[in-house]
């Protein structure tokens, strides 16, 4: 009898999925065929995009489609190569400058995506025996940064406190002998919760126990603050509040790729030790274009992102006033918390057929017990269509005995 295991054994046992798909339960994975402002289209329906990250609209804003448009003619679709060899263009660097200033740091430099921005960087920045220390809400590419160092480095001191729970922290940094080197990273603004690190206290704790702060602005350039610069600027503008910025492309900039910035010396360090950087292939023309055009619309257009923070307003007051638990957002991402996953995807599905688009998040996203809609705004949204989609929601998870 033959008895030797596949390698593929378990792609074969894996059911969850046929399974989910066959009670219309599958929330995942939908074609999207059109987009237009607040709208796409799924399946030949219209549907209210409440689930997006493309904060500012930007992703389909014309001026953004003939940048692209135009670096594509010039330079072609692809820069066929890393940056550390044949990929790097004067886009790439002009980009990087300007977003240097953006973020009040000397330099700056851009990756592929903003998964591999966290992925190259703390791989890079961690060395054998150094610390890192981490909330748990963190998102997964900075996890993902620290297994890859832990992988290439081995004894990396990985440390993780509850969310935005200070006392842990220090309680955390003060286990680690002082003059061993530390980073403390940290979102800006959380992923699937929308609130926004308490920086100032963070960066208090970080000078006391002598520890680099990296910030992962993804949700928060572009969101936050009153000219969209960030945490930092939503705190006072004190951008020596964290040593690296780290940014996505594919949130408010409305394309693809990411950045980190920080001190000349540490961004030449990191652009010369970030494996993904160095073995994959650098950002095309087309999205380097379109994020800088997305730069120059930020800062020339401050309306754009005060009608985004209104839009935010206007969600957390009207689900928090019928009576869902929002958590503590203070930003366009809204988490309906549930905390029971069928209860989830049962909303979620009533809402895909009554005509909006919104994410269910379960574990391990999130909690386990902290499944939720995330509910996302774009300062493309009317005030009237937000409060009809709140209405209907409500509606819905009243029929479910949510609220
Ligand atoms: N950091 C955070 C906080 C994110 O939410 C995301 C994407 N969801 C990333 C990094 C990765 O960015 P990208 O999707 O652009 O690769």
């Amino acid at each position: 009898m033959n008895t030797h295991k596949s390698i593929f054994d378990k792609c074969y046992a894996f059911t969850e999925a046929e399974d989910a798909r066959a009670t219309g339960l599958y929330p995942f994975f939908k074609p999207i065929s059109r987009s237009a402002g607040s709208k796409v289209y799924v399946h030949g329906r219209e549907l209210l995009m409440l689930g997006s990250n493309n904060y500012l609209g930007l992703a389909n804003d014309p001026r953004l489609v003939e940048a692209a448009r135009i670096a594509t003619e010039k330079f072609g679709t692809s820069c066929s190569g890393s940056r550390f060899m044949n990929g790097t263009l004067d886009l790439h660097e002009e980009l990087e400058a300007r977003l240097a200033s953006f973020v009040g740091k000397e330099d700056a430099l851009c990756f592929s995506t903003g998964y591999q921005s966290n992925l190259g960087s703390i791989s890079a920045l961690l060395n054998r025996g150094d610390h890192v220390i981490v909330d748990k809400y963190d998102h997964a590419s900075i996890m993902d940064g620290v297994f890859l160092a832990e992988g290439l480095k081995h004894n990396i001191n990985l440390h993780r406190y509850n969310h935005n729970n200070l006392k842990e922290l220090e309680k955390e940094l003060a286990r680690i002998p002082l003059e061993e080197p530390k980073l403390i990273v940290v979102d800006g603004v959380f992923s699937m919760e929308g609130d926004i690190v308490p920086l100032p206290e963070v960066k208090a704790l970080a000078d006391k126990y002598h520890a680099g702060i990296y910030l992962d602005e993804a949700h928060a350039i572009g969101v936050v603050g009153r000219n969209g610069r960030g945490t930092c600027e939503h705190f006072g503008g004190d951008f020596s509040l964290a040593d690296i910025i780290m940014c996505t492309f594919s949130k408010s900039f409305g394309s693809l790729g990411g950045f980190v910035a920080g001190d000349r010396k540490v961004i030449d360090y990191i652009r010369h030790a970030a494996r993904p950087l160095m073995f994959s292939a650098s950002m095309p023309p087309a999205n380097i274009a379109a994020a800088s055009r997305a730069l120059d619309i930020m800062q020339n257009e401050p309306e754009l992102i005060h009608k985004l923070q209104r839009n935010a307003r206007l969600l957390i007051d009207g689900f928090t006033a019928a009576g869902f638990n929002t958590g503590t957002t203070e930003t366009p991402i809204v988490p309906l918390v549930i905390g029971d996953n069928e209860k989830t995807f049962l909303l979620w599905k009533a809402l895909y057929e009554g005509g909006i688009y919104v994410n269910p998040v379960i574990s391990p996203a999130v909690p386990p017990q902290r499944s939720l809609l995330r509910i996302s705004c774009m300062a493309v949204h009317e005030e009237s269509e937000l409060s009809q989609a709140i209405d209907l929601i409500s509606d819905e998870a009243r029929k479910l005995g949510i609220i």
